[in-house]
C-alpha cells in the first residue's frame, strides 16, 4: 500500500481485523516514508544563494557526481564546501523547516549520521544542509525561512580523511525515494554558476 499523507494531517491507512474470536491472533508490519510531495518540478527564477555570509569565501570540494561520497541518487548532484567548523550557514532560498534530523547521507552503513536541516521550497523542492553543528541549529521545524538567513553553523566531518564542510542537495521526493536534482548557484558579480570541484565561492570579486 503507497499512500502520499498531506502535512500535519492523520489519516487512517488501514484497519485490523479479527478474523476468529476462538483462535490467537498476532500482527506485524512495517512502514518506509519518504518526505515531500512526489512528481514535482524544480521551478526556480534565480540561482542559489551562497550559504555563507560577506567576506568570506570558500572552496568547492566535492561536486556533482563527486568521486567520494555524491554517487547516488540523493546526493549524484550535492556539493560540499569546505569551511571551518562554526561557519554561519545562510539558507540559500527562502522555504519552510520542514525537518531536523540527524541521518546518514548515503547507504554506508558506517559513515557517522549527520546533523541535517531539510527545507522545503515553494515548488515543492527541498534543500538539504548536513554536517551542521550540534547546538547550532537556529531554527525550528515548521519555521518559515528567508534566504540569508542564519540557520545554523557547521560542524566536523567526522572522517580523519575528510576536512570540514558543509553538504548541499536540492532534492526532490521521486516516488518512494529521493533524487538530487543540479543547481546553479550566485557567485560574485551576481554570475548564475554551475558548482565545480575546486571553484572558490564568494560575495564579491575580492
Ligand atoms: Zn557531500
Amino acid at each position: 500500500m503507497r499512500k502520499v499523507i498531506p502535512a500535519k494531517t492523520t489519516v487512517q491507512l488501514c484497519q485490523l481485523v479479527q478474523i476468529s474470536a476462538h483462535e490467537p491472533w498476532s500482527y506485524t508490519y512495517s512502514t518506509r516514508y519518504v518526505l515531500g510531495k512526489p512528481g514535482i518540478h524544480h521551478l526556480t527564477g534565480k540561482p542559489y544563494s551562497l550559504p555563507f555570509g560577506e567576506v568570506q569565501q570558500f572552496v568547492i570540494s566535492q561536486g556533482f557526481n563527486g568521486r567520494r561520497s555524491h554517487q547516488t541518487l540523493a546526493t549524484k548532484y550535492a556539493i560540499d564546501i569546505d569551511m571551518p567548523e562554526g561557519t554561519e550557514i545562510l539558507a540559500m532560498r527562502s522555504g519552510r523547516v520542514m525537518e531536523i534530523t540527524r541521518a546518514r547521507l548515503n547507504n554506508d552503513k558506517k559513515s557517522v549520521p549527520a546533523l541535517q536541516i531539510r527545507i522545503l521550497h515553494q515548488d515543492g523542492t527541498m534543500g538539504l544542509y548536513a554536517h551542521l553543528k550540534k547546538g547550532s541549529i537556529a531554527v525550528r521545524e515548521g519555521q518559515r525561512v528567508r534566504r540569508g538567513q542564519l540557520i545554523a553553523a557547521s560542524g566536523p566531518s567526522y572522517k580523519e580523511d575528510v576536512k570540514p564542510h558543509l553538504h548541499f542537495a536540492l532534492q526532490r521526493n521521486a516516488g518512494m525515494r529521493l533524487e538530487s536534482i543540479a543547481f546553479q548557484i550566485i557567485n560574485f558579480s551576481g554570475s548564475a554558476i554551475t558548482p565545480k570541484l575546486g571553484l572558490t565561492l564568494r560575495h564579491s570579486p575580492y
